[in-house]
């Protein structure tokens, strides 16, 4: 299920350019959750491609994977004013169409706060959970998650950066 092209369900259509679509390959159910589109994602409709999606796809590449081999989306599909969090409100908004992408899921990792938050309904510090996988409830299914750090937190963190590089040799060992 898609959000229709003109779809209001939340306040964040009235700010958006595009409404961000999941990208990547679904076949492989691995699916990479984060946020919300920023201001490039905004502009041209796809996640993950401004400074996050570049540290994203080079650590993917040095796990031995690239884009391609998952899937990639967010928690709501428009951008937040100002590269806000989304609040519950919007996310439970966008979360059939979320809980739609996710239904066959092998794995899922969830990226950053908004990301554990919405879909294990976890708001403690990231440094409590991070890489330790659990399981997440996608429609009468278990499906396991692993929550991790945005890749925008890692730009100025090393310890976020080693562990978010972690998450993906993690996912590499589980697709092989
Ligand atoms: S964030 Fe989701 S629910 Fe809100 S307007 Fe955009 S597509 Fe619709």
């Amino acid at each position: 299920m898609r959000p229709d092209p003109d779809c209001s369900l939340c306040p964040l259509c009235s700010g958006r350019t595009n409404i961000v679509l999941p990208d990547g390959n679904p076949a492989p159910g691995i699916i990479l959750v984060g946020e919300a589109p920023g201001e490039n994602e905004d502009l041209e409709g796809r996640p993950f491609v401004g400074r996050s999606g570049k540290i994203l796809g080079a650590m993917m590449e040095e796990a031995g994977f690239d884009r391609s081999d998952v899937l990639i989306t967010n928690t709501v599909k428009c951008r937040p004013p100002g590269n806000r969090d989304p609040t519950g409100e919007e996310m439970a908004a966008c979360r059939p169409f979320l809980e739609s992408e996710l239904m066959d899921a092998r794995v899922v990792v969830g990226l950053g706060k908004s990301a554990c938050r919405d879909l294990m309904g976890y708001d403690g510090p990231m440094a409590d959970v991070v890489n330790i996988p659990t399981t997440i409830c996608v429609g009468d299914r278990d499906v396991p998650f692993i929550p991790t750090y945005h890749p925008a937190a890692t730009i100025y963190n090393k310890n976020s950066r080693a562990e978010l590089k972690r998450t993906m040799q993690i996912l590499k060992g589980m697709m092989e």
